[in-house]
């Protein structure tokens, strides 16, 4: 298991749920649907991203560089299709990381870049001519309105990073809201790789807080609805649930004993006994439920991260109650 070649044989593991997949890419590796009337997304089947139409000017949200030029064949083929404007003149950023962001620079001219005052400062920080900083920043909120058209920016604290925002286009029944619910799959490595775990664990709450029938999640290849966001809260409480009765009733002595003079190795050994008891009812439950929730590996790191923050956050402490 460990050569690419064997790591990647699909037969390892169990068969993806067709309604994990959404439609068919075209002959250029992408496809571009409409979410709701001059509002549209754009996949690869991996990432996502949107774009609005309007009379002054298309606003493009995100540019994953895998969609990367297909998103500009994307936007020209819907605007000559209706007739209107294919010039670009708004480029959002939901957050700062490259792989979402990453093809922003196919945008440039006279576009005018939004962007919350976070990922400016972490774009200088990167110095990336991929990603140029946004021109416009906003604190808490921001009302984009072109051509007619709103989107509504907000951020509501951390969660993936320190500035991923909600997007919500109230005239489009739609949210935007990057990389915490993965329409129909299970996350990857420690909460799709996040690095606030309350804000991260809060943040569907927020989500749902909004009125919205459409939700684009920024990865794999279907749009998300409210079900899925159920799923994922359901997915999250259950780790947690599961990771708290495991780290108040594994009795951490006898690891260490087991270690010796070697400290760490009895920190090993306890967080890994905790971790394995924690995730392996969620990945039994989960599978077949959520695409690839049989890679441990995923709910397992995932586990981990909420099991920590359950110690050093929240103060759960390990008990010797449940022993005898
Ligand atoms: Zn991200």
């Amino acid at each position: 298991m460990t050569s690419p070649a064997s790591g990647a044989d699909s037969s390892d593991y169990a068969p993806i749920p067709r309604s994990a997949f959404g439609p068919a890419l075209n002959e250029q590796g992408y496809y571009v649907g409409r979410v709701e009337r001059n509002l549209y997304w754009v996949t690869d089947g991996v990432y996502q991203s949107a774009f609005l139409t309007t009379r002054d000017g298309v606003v493009v949200f995100d540019a994953p560089p895998s969609i990367g030029d297909n998103l500009r064949r994307a936007v020209d083929e819907i605007a000559a299709a209706n007739g209107v404007t294919n010039r670009v003149t708004h480029f959002v950023y939901s957050h700062h990381h490259a792989d979402h962001g990453g093809a922003a620079s196919l945008f440039s001219g006279d576009v005018v870049r939004v962007g919350h005052e976070e990922t400016r400062r972490l774009l200088l920080r990167d110095n990336d001519p991929a990603r140029p900083v946004p021109d416009v920043t906003f604190a808490d909120r921001y009302t984009l309105e072109v051509g007619g058209e709103r989107a509504e920016l907000a951020w509501h604290g951390p969660n993936h990073t320190p500035d991923n925002i909600y997007i919500h286009f109230p005239g489009h029944d739609t949210l935007m809201f990057i990389d915490v619910v993965n329409a129909g799959w299970v996350l990857i490595y420690n909460l799709n790789l996040s690095e606030d775990v309350i804000g991260y664990m809060g943040a569907p709450a927020i989500a749902l807080s909004y009125p919205w029938t459409h939700f684009i999640c920024g990865h794999l290849g279907r749009l998300a609805t409210h079900d899925d966001v159920a799923v994922h809260q359901q997915y999250i409480a259950d780790i947690e649930a599961s990771a708290r009765e495991a780290l108040t009733s594994i009795d951490p002595v006898p690891f260490y004993v087991a270690a010796g003079e070697n400290l760490w190795a009895g920190v090993k050994a306890h967080l890994d006994a905790v971790t394995d008891r924690a995730a392996a009812p969620v990945i039994a439950k989960y599978t077949g439920v959520l695409a690839a929730a049989d890679i441990g590996e995923f709910t397992r790191t995932t586990t981990f991260q909420i099991m920590q923050s359950l110690r050093l956050d929240h103060g759960v402490t390990v008990s010797r109650q449940a022993q005898p």
